[in-house]
């Protein structure tokens, strides 16, 4: 700055004064984004029991897609039985709660038993596959959700926060009831938070898994998957870390099946594989003309179980002058 030198405190004291004057009626500043709670049920609600017993009442089908297999079923089931152990455990988070300085929070549901699809478009496979989230569809995600805007009711009225005098906005006071909780967040509500996985699920094959153990993909020789797809249930926890832990697994396991006698990819007449639709053959039956060295025993399609966080927004509108916002309310969420 034109040889000069500030001090850097006068320079932060100078912003303060300049923001103050700017917004005086309001904070210098406001956090965004920077913090977040995974709760588990037990402390998120005194009731969890009488949703866990609900959700092992379930007939495992009722509440899954229409084009599910046996496979799916079966994969499914054995999630759930995961998911349902983890629900008693005050170590794992069901969902999670992110907190700033401003007004308002969103609630993410991380541990939903409502499965969708993610299906190639049968017209055209080259084009955007078809995503179903079915959000919200079984009804132990919705008591979740009431679960989960009463506890932040709560959070609201805990020391750290009511010293802010919050008001709630949105829903408001006049929705009260269970029913009432459940219809506005299935409104509020969008189908993820951008952590969706579990397309090409390790898992073994009889559940619909993808991938096995290895990151190969079933039935395809030469393909390995290693990216958040092979992540059958949602971890509590934002992704990324798993995902980088899980590319350098990948790269290891990867590096140890390089073969040096396999001829570098191009140099090979690559395989064709055509479907016989003659007027006879009611069944389509695929044949396939194999180069000696490169065989395709099955494309790497996904019907696989797709899962997502859903989330809604609770609002709440501060009214003191100068918010501040501490580690305090963390706190208060456990
Ligand atoms: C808006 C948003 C915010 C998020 N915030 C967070 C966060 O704060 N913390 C967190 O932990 N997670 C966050 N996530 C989630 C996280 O980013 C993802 O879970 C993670 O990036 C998944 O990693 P991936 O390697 O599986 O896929 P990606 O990161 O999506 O990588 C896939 C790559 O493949 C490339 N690709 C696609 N098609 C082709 C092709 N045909 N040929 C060549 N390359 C191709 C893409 O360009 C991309 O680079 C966020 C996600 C979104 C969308």
């Amino acid at each position: 700055m034109g040889g000069t030198t500030m001090d850097p405190k006068e320079s932060i004291l100078s912003f303060l004064h300049i923001a103050r004057l700017m917004h005086s009626l309001g904070p210098p500043s406001v956090g965004v984004g920077n913090a977040l709670a995974t709760v588990p049920f037990p402390i998120l609600s005194p009731s969890y029991q009488i949703t866990i017993d609900k959700a092992n009442a379930q007939n495992a089908t009722t509440y899954l897609p229409k084009t599910y297999g046996a496979d799916n079923i079966k994969g499914f089931v054995a999630q759930s039985a995961v998911i349902l152990k983890s629900f008693s455990r005050n170590d794992n988070g069901v969902v999670e709660i992110p907190f700033s300085g401003g007004g308002s929070t969103s609630l993410v549901l991380e541990k939903p038993l409502s499965r969708g699809t993610a299906l190639l478009n049968t017209a055209d496979h080259y084009t955007e596959p078809i995503i179903d989230y079915n959000c919200n569809i079984n009804p132990v995600d919705s008591d979740i959700f009431v679960a989960m805007v009463k506890f932040a009711r709560k959070w609201y009225q805990a020391p750290s926060q009511i010293r802010l005098t919050p008001v709630e906005q949105s829903p408001g006071t006049s929705i009260s009831t269970d029913s009432q909780i459940a219809s506005w967040a299935v409104n509020g509500m969008t189908s993820s938070t951008a952590h969706a996985c579990g397309t090409t699920a390790m898992a073994p094959r009889d559940q619909a898994g993808i991938v096995s153990s290895n990151l190969t993909v079933y039935g395809v020789t030469g393909l390995s998957v290693g990216d958040i797809s092979i992540i059958p249930i949602i971890p509590a926890t934002h992704p990324c870390a798993t995902v980088y832990a899980i590319a350098k697994k990948a790269a290891d396991l990867i590096k140890s099946r390089y073969d040096s006698s396999i001829p570098p990819a191009g140099s090979i007449p690559i395989s064709t594989t055509t479907i016989s639709t003659t007027a006879s053959t009611t069944t389509p039956v695929p044949t396939t003309s194999a180069s000696p060295t490169c065989t395709v025993a099955k494309y790497g399609q996904c019907d696989a179980n797709v899962s997502s966080e859903a989330r809604y927004i609770l609002l709440f509108k501060g009214t003191s002058k100068v918010l501040e916002y501490s580690l305090d309310t963390a706190a208060d969420l456990v």
